[in-house]
């Protein structure tokens, strides 16, 4: 497995958000984690990279134990995620988000030789490329509809290089074409960059198109972690969380 989360527990001043949640992704999967809105799915992404110090259980990366290491650590290791809420710097353009993103993984923040200043031009070219927004790498980004800052963020995130991209809620209040065309780049960073991808989403058409498999958080506890077709045909899934319906013939 590349990520391994076991018991991972948080609580914020008494309340158990994460209750002993469980995860596995492998190489080059899509897995995404689904549950109603408070289920912990924003807060187990926040404990796995290091946003949030667990208050109990492992998150195994690779083999190695990366339980509690700061932000900047996880994303050195190969762990970069996306927030649920933009998170841009609004004044600055595209290209210069990206850019600054692919500095601070090379290390290069304050180093001024034109060379590396060079190379993340380049570099930060490509990722504007690959997700579609390469024309509009000098609009400032406070003046991209909001589709567009959510796939920014996406890029911003592949400047620190992942092997593992984790996405919260990458479509939410985007249009459907907009929702369209994201689930694509979703495929394309797993097909054409070979990233592992883990990601929460409330829209189950969405959900069902994407990944390869499902885990189910309720109140901040892992129901079932399983295929699609596991997952949607679960009884306890369909009671907890699809409301009862019978989704098994969809
Ligand atoms: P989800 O992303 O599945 O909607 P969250 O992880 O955001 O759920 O939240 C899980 C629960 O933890 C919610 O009840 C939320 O109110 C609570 N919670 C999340 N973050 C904090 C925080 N920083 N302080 C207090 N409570 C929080
Ligand atoms: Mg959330």
């Amino acid at each position: 497995m590349m990520l391994e989360v076991r018991g991972i527990q948080k609580s914020f001043a008494g309340f158990q958000a994460v209750n002993g949640a469980n995860l596995d992704v492998a190489e080059g999967e899509i897995v995404a984690v689904i549950g109603p809105n408070g289920a912990g799915k924003t807060t187990l992404f926040n404990l796995i990279t290091g946003i949030l110090t667990p208050d109990g259980g492992q998150v195994i990366f690779k083999g190695e134990d990366i339980t509690g290491l700061p932000a900047h650590r996880t994303c050195k290791k190969g762990i970069t995620r996306s927030f649920q809420v933009v998170n841009i710097f609004s004044r600055l353009t595209v290209f210069e988000n990206v850019r600054i993103a692919v500095l601070s993984q090379q290390g290069r923040t304050f180093n001024l030789f034109t060379p590396s200043k060079r190379l993340a031009t380049k570099e930060t070219a490509e990722i504007l490329e690959s997700v579609g927004l390469i024309r509009k790498k000098d609009s400032v980004c406070g003046a991209l509809s909001h589709g567009e800052q959510k796939v920014l963020e996406i890029a911003i995130a592949l400047g620190g290089k992942p092997e593992l991209l984790i996405l919260d809620e990458p479509t939410a209040g985007m249009s459907p074409e907009e929702t369209a065309r994201c689930i694509d780049l979703i495929k394309q960073l797993r097909t054409n960059m070979g990233l592992t991808i883990l990601f929460c989403e409330h829209d189950m058409e969405i959900v069902f198109g994407i990944a390869n498999r499902i885990m189910v958080m309720v109140r901040g506890v892992t129901i079932i972690q399983g295929a699609c077709d596991e997952v949607r045909c679960n009884q306890a899934v369909q009671d907890a969380y699809l409301g009862g319906s019978d989704v098994c013939s969809v």
